[in-house]
């Protein structure tokens, strides 16, 4: 259904969660200019702009399956489990995930620490 799409123009992911704000340079599963790459997911992805190596990206992160928004891989902010979820998603349908991952959301505490 959904397409990969490559986007040649710069694009901004928004994550809806901590409200991170970034371009990225691709939506996919298989980042452009990489050899062997092949994502569990589709991801945001943006060139590394640190290294000089083109094969270098960073995933951002991606769309929530259930709900749709994008949500960056922070672990505050979403939770890769089968497929990608935000934390809102996690937080409302808790039971219907196994107990390992309830254990893990409920030790996050629930104000985030500031991040620097
Ligand atoms: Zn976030
Ligand atoms: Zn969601």
């Amino acid at each position: 259904m959904e397409q990969e799409v490559y986007a040649p123009q710069q694009n901004t992911f928004t994550c809806v969660l901590c409200g991170l704000s970034t371009p990225f340079t691709y939506f996919g599963q298989k980042p452009p200019n990489t050899r062997a790459i092949v994502l569990l997911e589709e991801c945001f992805v943006t060139r590394d702009p640190f290294s000089p190596d083109k094969e270098r990206f960073l995933v951002l992160g991606s769309k929530c399956s259930l709900c749709g928004s994008c949500a960056c891989v922070g672990s505050d902010c979403s939770l890769f489990y089968t497929t990608r979820f935000c934390m809102r998603c996690v937080n409302k349908n808790l039971e219907q995930f196994p107990a390992a991952i309830q254990s893990e959301v409920a030790k996050k505490p629930t104000s985030k620490p500031a991040v620097p």
